[in-house]
Order: C-alpha cells, then structure tokens, then sequence
C-alpha cells in the first residue's frame, strides 16, 4: 500500500500535466516545468513518526527518485531551490551544509539561492559548503564588496536555453536585520529586493528577452505587514512571471496569481523540510505565458 503510494506520487511528478489548448496553439506552443523545494534545513533523512503530517516524508533519496523519473519524461525541466537549505538536524551539525550540497548536486539542481540560516555559520564555512555545490546561487541584493570570495560564487542571473525558448532567472533573499548577527554576515550588506531586482527584470525582459522569467526569493511569503514578501514584489516590480518562494516555510495547494502591469505573477511554496516537491508547469508561446499550472507533490513514505 505505501509502496503503491510512493510509486504513484513519482508517477503525479512524473506525468505530463495537460494544460488544454486549441489545435492552432499546438504547435507554437512550448512547455516547461518547474521542480522545486525551500527550506529544505538539512532533512536528509525522511520525517520520523511523531511529526504529525511530515511523518514518514521527505528524504533526499527519494526526491532524486522522483526528480529522475521525472526528468525521464519531460524534456524541458528545471530543479530549483530556495534557500535556508542549513540548520535543523545533526547533519548539520556534522558536515556544516557541505553534505546537503553535495547531494543537492547529486540530484541535478539547476540554481538555488541564499536564505539567512545559510550564513548561520559565517561567510567563511558558507563558501567551504558552497565549494560542495555544482550549481549557481542566484542572488542579486547581497552587496558584497567587503567579501569578493562570496562574491565570485553568487550568480546574480542566469539564462537557461530550451529548443525555441530561453528562461531567465534571478534571486533575492531576505533582510539580515534580526535574522544573521552582524559577524555572520561581515562584508555583505542587504539591498532592498524592489531597488536590486528593477535593472535585472528590465535586462532580462528588454536585452535578453527571454521568454519567462523566474525569481527564486527567500523573501517570504506573506509577512503580514509592511516588510517587502513575495505577495508584495509583483507590485512592485512588474514583469516577475514566476516566484519560487521560502522562508516563510508556508504550505500552498496551489501557486497563487497576482496580477501586475505586465501579466500575472504565479507565487508557490511548498512547505519546508522537503516534504513535497513543488511541480509548476507553463505554456508559452511569443514570448508570454498561456497557460500554467501548479501542486505539492509529496514526497511520501516507502514501505
Ligand atoms: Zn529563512
């Protein structure tokens, strides 16, 4: 029966999502999917019992199962995070992140970001687990002109080319005010996401011209005031088509939609802990999104 249900959740990441379009739209029409976790907090290992919901999901192990059987069938994936992928069990504690790296590169993620527990050690033993990673860290506000070590490893966006196609990424992560101690984060200074995300969409959108345009922000989802979160920045700053979130560790059925000046804005967080795989997946054609959907895809229990 578990095993059943583990094979069939591989299956749900896995299967085509069909977003209905008519005869003429077929053909122009490209596809892409988005994989993708936050807050991950060193859960390597699935959820023992006694935690409620999380019982028994989660693992590493698993989520490359899916992420492969997944990329078996679907020509046109990416595989992100949003960061704090630190803290939260003895593994950390043991490998300082660096094993949390190393596998997440094992599993073939395409980018992830920064979040504040990431620099819960420092910006010395951050770049020492950040040596472990063969992927990007997507981060454009952390000035960090007083740490060129760091500097050098953080990717403030990227391109990703698709036959017919290109996907243009960023990323953002959250005020160290109350959140990093000043000796953690020495030499790198916060920007407002809204002041350093504007020059980054505007040469995506209007030089590189991509065709989706996808924010990766340890910003939060929704933090009930006045501080800048994901539900804040479409409004902000037009022309995001996609925010993969974190922080907020906020559990969503489905992405939210925010419409902003240039289209809509698809929000989505899955949880923390890795206890579901976000699945987003979109219809493009002519450069703007036609059609997209989105769901958690749990990672569950193998019996
Ligand atoms: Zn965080």
């Amino acid at each position: 029966m578990e095993r059943r249900h583990f094979l069939g959740s591989m299956a749900a990441a896995a299967a085509a999502t069909q977003i209905p379009l008519k005869g003429s739209e077929r053909d122009s029409t490209a596809r892409i999917t988005l994989l993708h976790t936050n807050d991950t907090h060193s859960h390597i290992e699935p959820f023992g019992p006694g935690n409620g919901a999380a019982s028994g999901k989660g693992g590493m192990a698993r989520r490359a199962t899916m992420v492969r059987q997944a990329r078996a069938s679907i020509p046109n994936l990416l595989l992100l995070d949003a960061g704090d992928t630190f803290q939260g069990t003895p593994y950390f504690n043991q490998y300082k992140g660096k094993l949390d790296f190393e596998l997440m590169s094992k599993v073939g993620y395409d980018a992830s970001t920064l979040g504040n527990h990431d620099f819960d050690n420092g910006v010395d033993m951050l770049l020492e687990a950040m040596a472990f990673a063969r992927f990007p860290f997507l981060n454009c506000n952390f000035d960090c002109k007083g740490a060129p070590a760091l500097a050098k490893r953080l990717t403030p966006w990227m391109i990703k080319e698709f036959p017919g196609f290109k996907v243009g990424l960023t990323g953002v992560g959250v005020e160290f005010k109350g959140l990093v101690s000043p000796e953690n984060h020495k030499g790198v200074d916060w920007i407002s996401p809204d002041e350093a995300l504007k020059p980054v969409i505007r040469h995506l959108r209007e030089v590189q011209k991509v065709d989706l345009l996808v924010l990766i922000s340890h910003m939060g989802y929704d933090l009930h005031g006045d501080a800048i979160d994901d539900l804040h920045l479409p409004g902000l700053v037009p022309g995001i088509d996609v925010i993969i979130g974190g922080h907020s560790h906020t559990f969503l059925d489905h992405p939210t939609k925010i419409q902003q000046e240039r289209g809509e804005t698809h929000i989505f967080q899955v949880g923390w802990g890795g206890i579901n795989l976000g699945r987003l997946d979109f219809a493009l054609s002519k450069g703007q999104v036609r059609a997209a959907s989105g769901r958690p895809v749990p990672v569950a229990a193998i019996g």
